[in-house]
């Protein structure tokens, strides 16, 4: 039986009817090249499979699974929160291939419907639903990552066009992405937050560059990108002209919530996978792994909890950094735990590419960097939440 899914009334299904129609089309279509991914592409292992899931996209697409939660007046299908959260869930245990539009979908769709155009809603928004779209974000620069506001790359007007020369840094999937959305200074002289605009940007120009990094992981997932005298026509600006501190925030609001759960349910598979490595070779008898296995698991409860408790809240307020803080330390330690229950084994490989393990214990360690970084987040709270004095700035 073929499950249609357009033409499924999402408002008219309880959560249970919801979460059977999500997990029957995911049963029915994770199959052939896509079931050869289970379990690959995540972190540290982008590089796998790359034409298999960018077709993937665009199944998801014409099935109506991208923009679930968008608006049905901008091509979404307006599901719920609880549905949202459902299909992220049923999505990460049927273990479907790991998204290639992540910062399209989740971050640039709902900047667009917030502060866009309606007719940068009507361009933009097809190609990221039919998920032959792909975006990447320009933020960070060599002197502007935690101090975003330090932002040096400057665009100015040239005719009915701008012209942006500077330099982006850990720029993820850049060097396979089709757009850019990125913040840079148009107004010459100022400083800080002022000054500001957010622009899109095509990539596929003679003017942008992308190099790409390769990590300890032994992928290539972030990219300098270089723009010199790179453009973009004059209406590819979100929000008015100096205004891209305000749209560039916003957009960072989007980055936690529904997610946060799916992923924890990713988390979730990879302690139950660490636990049947600790059965395996005898070390689930060793109390202290015991107690690390433990500990793992009740940290994992907390997050859960945490994450409903933030999202019941309604808007993600600073005490998101306390979900961010903790679950970027957990992720680490469980990376830490893997490699030690293998011992020296744990530390070699023969094959050419590290094992699953090993890009996991290498690739959290980024976990308390990217995103806000450890301490930003205890600045953030302590600061924001609990009211003490600010930092002293220079
Ligand atoms: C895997 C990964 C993917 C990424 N993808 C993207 C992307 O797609 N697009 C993008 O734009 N960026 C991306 N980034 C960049 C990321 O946002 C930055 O790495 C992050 O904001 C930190 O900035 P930084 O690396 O410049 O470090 P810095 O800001 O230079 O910080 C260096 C150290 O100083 C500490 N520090 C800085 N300021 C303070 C302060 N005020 N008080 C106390 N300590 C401080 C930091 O915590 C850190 O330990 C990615 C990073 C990683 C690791």
């Amino acid at each position: 039986m073929t499950v249609a899914t357009h033409d499924v009334a999402l408002d008219a299904l309880t959560d249970d009817q919801f979460r059977a129609h999500a997990k029957a089309w995911l049963a029915e279509h994770v199959v052939g090249d896509y079931a050869s991914l289970k379990g690959r592409g995540g972190p540290g292992d982008e590089e796998i499979g790359f034409d298999i899931r960018v077709a993937w996209e665009q199944e998801l697409g014409r099935a109506g699974w991208i923009g679930l939660g968008w608006p049905q007046s901008h091509g979404g299908r307006g599901a719920s929160v609880s549905q949202q959260i459902i299909w992220a869930e049923e999505y990460t245990r049927a273990q479907a291939p790991a998204r290639v539009n992540h910062m399209g979908e989740n971050l640039l769709a709902p900047t667009l419907i917030e502060y866009g155009t309606h007719e940068q809603c009507e361009r933009f928004l097809p190609g990221i639903l039919d998920g032959t779209v792909r975006w990447c974000q320009g933020y960070s620069e060599p002197d502007a990552g935690s101090d975003l506001a330090n932002v040096k790359t400057r665009a100015v007007q040239d005719g009915d066009e701008w012209v942006i020369n500077g330099q982006k840094v850990w720029t993820s999937l850049a060097h396979v992405s089709h757009w850019c959305f990125a913040v840079v200074r148009t107004e010459a002289g100022s400083v800080k937050h002022k000054g500001l605009s957010f622009l899109l940007v095509p990539m596929d120009q003679p003017g942008v560059e992308t190099r790409i990094i390769r990590q300890i992981t032994g992928s290539g997932e972030f990219n300098e990108t270089f723009f010199t005298d790179a453009r973009t026509s004059l209406d590819m600006i979100i929000g008015a002209p100096g205004e891209g501190w305000r749209v560039a925030m916003g957009l960072l609001g989007f980055e936690r919530g529904i997610s946060t759960l799916a992923q924890q349910v990713g988390f979730e598979r990879e302690l139950a996978t660490i636990v049947d490595i600790a059965r395996g070779n005898g070390r689930a008898d060793d109390p202290i792994v015991r107690q690390r296995l433990a500990r793992a698991h009740t940290g994992l409860q907390l997050m859960r909890w945490n994450a409903l408790r933030s999202m019941g809240s309604g808007v993600p307020g600073p005490e998101a950094s306390i979900g961010k803080l903790f679950w970027a330390n957990w992720h680490r330690d469980l990376g830490e735990l893997v490699i030690d229950l293998q011992g020296a084994a744990g530390l070699a490989h023969d094959e050419p590419e590290l094992t699953l393990e090993q890009k996991l214990f290498l690739f959290t360690r980024s976990d308390t960097i990217y995103g806000g970084s450890n301490e930003i987040q205890r600045n953030v709270l302590g600061e924001r939440v609990l009211g003490l004095p600010k930092e002293p700035q220079p």
